[in-house]
């Protein structure tokens, strides 16, 4: 974990020229493509800096003593400094100092939600625009690969003792590089086909492009990791199998139980779930064959899609329909604009290619004899506040209006799994909204020897704090480890 830094600490010393420039030098985002060119393929929406740019942007950072941007990233990276050293033309060290505090910077510089987080936070905000963090922090990565300065992980000691890692998302895999640093001997099983999870099989392409994630799993292999794929545990091993195995397990398998709607209707053809329709579009842009897709069950292309849900993955949902040339494509939301919890950045882009947003509305019945031919809508009121501060929604009576739909998915969001059930662990326990209980301070479960970290502590969150978990994970397995030896040399 980074520390924070001290005014004094920057009081001390003189900051060089190339800083502080945010009264002279405007905000300037890399290139955006445009939405038409956006439609037509399945590129990033944002260009990478040009080096200047990068320099230019960094340089309007005013270092702050206490910089907020640092307090509020998960992973409390070193902003200020890898901006400094951005600014000073210094990109190697740059790479170094921000490599150091998070295991995949150039993957949180495209995805993050800045706005919600670092860049929100920016205190040049206040009055000017916030420095642009996550393209900064994505140019330098990205630099570093093509440098050569991103090498495979050379552990300064080899370690006999082996942990198992169940799931290579992303809490996994930050896991499994610390540990190989530490010099263990690190195992990932994970059930699909390749490595990422959700940054491969639920986050699009122009998002995220998969190039992004396979340099990263290319370089864990160099680094000594051993990928068990397509290898599922509770089916081709137990919990208890793999504790037996190795000397500590560490479980990171993501949120995964959807949360449904129950309406009449729910069950026709072509309704399909948010992760499914995803998946088969992420496979078929890798190049796998999707009988599902290729039969037109789940390609948007000639339809008119109707996609319920405001959240991220839903959002991705739409603009991928958008790019499988759909007829029409519109997101139904129950709250307004103002209250969705996905990324006003999302919404954004979305609306520029062509998504129609049809606030305060929800679906009454999904209608149709075998497959959906449309959607019965009802208009909503925001009422009272409940107990957590929202605003509840109301149906309004009268309001009920059907919109065309030939395909329909619902994008409302996941749950952990019931763990303890499929891994047939009775004693692994879990909260009240089924995520697995940990210890926050060793991120131990309530098995010995068992961690856990992302999505299945947390319910569906976010990339970052998924890495943070694994960073923390991993060392606290460690810790547990050296106890471990030093209670049995004692013992002997
Ligand atoms: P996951 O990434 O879900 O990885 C878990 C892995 O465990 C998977 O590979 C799975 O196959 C494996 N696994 C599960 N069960 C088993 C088993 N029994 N045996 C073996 N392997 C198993 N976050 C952002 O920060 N920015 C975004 O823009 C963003 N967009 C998103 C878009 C979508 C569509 C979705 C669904 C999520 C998005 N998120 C985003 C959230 C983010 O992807 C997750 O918070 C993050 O991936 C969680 O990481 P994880 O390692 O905990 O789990
Ligand atoms: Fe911002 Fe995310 Fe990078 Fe932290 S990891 S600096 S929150 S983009
Ligand atoms: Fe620089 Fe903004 Fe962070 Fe202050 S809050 S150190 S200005 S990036």
């Amino acid at each position: 974990m980074g520390t924070l830094r001290t005014q004094a600490a920057v009081g001390d010393r003189k900051l060089p020229e190339q800083l502080l420039k945010f009264i002279s030098v405007a905000q300037k985002r890399p290139d955006k493509r445009d939405a038409t060119a956006r439609r037509a393929d399945w590129g990033e929406v944002y260009q990478d800096f040009a080096e200047a740019g990068a320099k230019t942007q960094a340089s309007r950072c005013s270092q702050c003593g206490v910089p907020f941007c640092q307090i509020h990233c998960p992973v409390q990276n070193n902003i200020p400094d890898w901006l400094m050293l951005t600014a000073s033309g210094r990109l190697e060290e740059a790479y170094e100092v921000s490599s150091a505090t998070n295991n995949f910077p150039e993957i949180c510089g495209r995805i993050c939600p800045q706005d919600r987080l670092c860049e929100g936070n920016c205190v040049i905000e206040k009055g000017f625009e916030s420095v642009t963090i996550g393209a900064i922090e994505r140019h330098i990565t990205d630099t570093a690969f093509e440098q050569g300065w991103v090498k495979p992980v050379v552990p300064a000691v080899e370690l006999p003792e082996t942990i198992g890692i169940i799931g290579a998302g992303p809490g996994g895999l930050a896991a499994a590089e610390m540990l190989r640093h530490r010099g263990y001997q690190v195992h990932v099983y994970d059930r699909y086909d390749r490595v990422g999870g959700l940054l491969i099989y639920g986050i699009p392409n122009f998002k995220l492009e998969k190039e992004i994630v396979n340099r990263r799993a290319q370089l864990l292999v160099d680094s000594g990791v051993t990928f068990h794929l397509g290898f599922e545990v509770g089916v081709d091993a137990s919990l208890d199998d793999l504790r037996k195995r190795h000397e500590a397990v560490l479980i990171a398998t993501g949120a995964y139980g959807v949360r449904d709607i129950k309406v009449p209707g729910v069950g026709l053809d072509n309704v399909h779930q948010a992760l499914d329709y995803l998946t088969a579009s992420n496979r078929k842009g890798l190049g796998d064959a999707v009988p599902a897709y290729d039969d037109g069950t789940l390609d948007a292309n000639g339809r008119d899609v109707v996609v319920i849900g405001g959240g991220d993955t839903a959002m991705d949902c739409v603009r991928t329909a958008i790019r499988q040339n759909a007829r029409s494509v519109k997101c139904l939301y129950r709250r307004d604009r103002e209250n969705m919890p996905g990324s006003m950045q999302e919404v954004t882009h979305a609306e520029e290619e062509g998504v129609d947003f049809v606030w305060l509305s929800a679906p009454k019945a999904f209608l149709g004899d075998r497959a959906v031919d449309g959607v019965r809508v009802e208009r909503i009121h925001l009422g009272v506040a409940d107990s957590s501060g929202r605003q509840t929604p109301q149906p309004i009576e009268g309001s009920a209006h059907t919109v065309p739909a030939n395909m329909v998915i619902r994008a409302l969001g996941f749950d952990p799994e019931d763990l303890p059930v499929l891994f047939n662990a009775p004693e692994l326990e879990t909260t009240r909204w089924g995520s697995l209980l940990i210890d926050w301070a060793t991120m131990m479960t309530s098995m010995s020897g068992v961690f856990a970290a992302g999505d299945i502590v947390r319910g569906a969150s976010l990339v970052v704090w998924a890495i943070k978990d694994g960073r923390d994970a991993a060392a606290s397995i460690h810790r547990y480890i050296n106890a471990r030896q030093q209670t049995l040399a004692a013992a002997s």
